[in-house]
């Protein structure tokens, strides 16, 4: 789960990371407010869209406008404001078809000495988080990392000790601080540390971290990614989620218990088991189709799962044919079977339906497929199944 730059701030500070003042908000004049209320003379206005880039992003309805502008006056930031609110920002990180900004982050401005990257995440190799620092912050960490892999600084972290002194002597060092510098350093990281430790981050990337004017440590942008399977423990987070940033597709089939990720093929695929999932978007790309979507029913899946499933796969208006795939072991294939005539009967079927099952009551299930005279192309096996439906989905689209 994804959270804005905002709420990332707002949580970064309970653990006394140094954060610009600053205030969300949803309309133009409350940007005004928002400025008045900073008494600042400069603040910048910020697009909050859960995707980075928005300082060199464009706006689609005004090429000119940027997503992060100075401003310094609250009329300035009215307009700025009113320019981003309702528009649709484009990022390298949005694609091509952008993002609508409902919210911007007016906040002081600060002057800039040096921008460094600093970013956690779980490093799966070593089994444990790893800090990544950089003295070439400010700029897209991935092209730093292309070209001057030396450049960027790995420094694991023990998840019971947090990170340790010597660990922010040594990083300090690297990153060229100085004595300030240094003394920042030693509140920030073990901060972002416990932050990144105690909230089950999967990412905390602040990029920039800055050098201000007075040689102290700052979190200017932030960006903080939550690992889902952690959800149980941590409430708040139901409130911290934005729907709007979220593929709707992908909400829905989570409110149903299916764990559905959409792509960008046009091939549906329902399966039961992530791996089973998988081998078949695997399969299908063998015989030269492309998957639109991987989609788990689960172990248990009944009649209520199957059709909401259906309705998810048929709702993508790039599919143009559906493999079922189903491996009956907790599960018999006669329940599948009939899940799937029910649902098929309740939604009809505009596009080819390709049934592989296989395992538990297989010869009962496919009698009622057959039975049914629904029009559905039944496969022997795997690959059968999807040599069938790339085939059916190329008739289609040359139909
Ligand atoms: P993104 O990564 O989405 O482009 P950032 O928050 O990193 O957005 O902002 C882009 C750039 O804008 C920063 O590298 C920094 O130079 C400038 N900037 C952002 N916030 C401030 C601020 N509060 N004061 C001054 N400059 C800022
Ligand atoms: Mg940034």
């Amino acid at each position: 789960m994804k959270i804005h730059e905002y709420q990332a701030k707002a949580l970064l500070a309970r653990y006394g990371v140094e954060v610009p003042r600053g205030e969300a908000v949803e309309s133009a004049a409350a940007a005004a407010e928002a400025f008045r209320r900073l008494n600042v003379a400069h603040a910048v206005v910020k697009a909050q869209i859960h995707a980075g880039g928005r300082g060199k992003g464009t706006f689609v309805e005004n090429p000119a406008q940027r997503g992060v502008q100075l401003v310094d006056s609250p009329g300035d930031a009215e307009k700025v404001a009113g320019a981003m609110l309702g528009k649709t920002l484009v990022t390298a990180q949005t694609g091509p078809q952008g993002r609508m900004v409902r919210r911007v982050l007016v906040e002081a401005g600060c002057v800039i000495r040096r921008e460094l990257y600093l970013g956690l995440v779980v490093d799966r190799n070593r089994g444990k988080p790893v800090l990544i620092a950089s003295a070439e912050g400010g700029v897209e960490i991935e092209t730093v990392a292309a070209r001057h892999p030396e450049a960027i600084f790995h420094e694991p972290i023990d998840p019971w000790a947090g990170l340790r002194n010597f660990q922010v002597r040594k990083l300090a060092k690297k990153l060229g601080l100085d004595a300030a510098g240094e003394k920042s350093a030693a509140v920030f990281l073990p901060a972002l540390v416990r932050c990144f430790l105690d909230q089950d981050c999967s990412l905390l990337e602040i990029n920039p971290t800055v050098v201000t004017g007075d040689g102290t440590l700052l979190a200017l942008d932030a960006k903080i990614n939550f690992d889902d399977n952690a959800a149980y423990r941590h409430p708040e987070w139901t409130d911290w989620r934005d729907l709007n940033e979220e593929e709707p597709a992908e909400v829905r089939a989570q409110a149903a218990g299916l764990s559905y990720v959409k792509l960008d093929g046009n091939i549906g695929c329902l399966v039961n088991g992530a791996g089973l999932a998988m081998s078949t978007m695997d399969l299908i790309m063998l015989h030269g189709g492309k998957p639109a979507n991987f989609l788990d029913v689960g172990g248990g899946a009944d009649v209520r799962q199957v059709t909401e499933a259906f309705r998810i796969l048929l709702s993508d208006s790039n599919v143009q044919a559906v493999l079922v795939n189903i491996f009956g072991g907790i599960m018999r294939c006669t329940t599948i079977a009939e899940a799937l005539i029910a649902a098929y009967q309740s939604l009809g079927f505009h596009v080819p339906l390709v049934v592989r099952l296989e395992g538990t009551e297989v010869a009962a299930g496919r009698e009622l497929l057959e039975k049914s005279g629904l029009n559905i192309i039944a496969a022997n096996d795997l690959t059968d199944a999807a040599r069938k439906v790339v085939a059916a989905c190329n008739a289609a689209a040359s139909a």
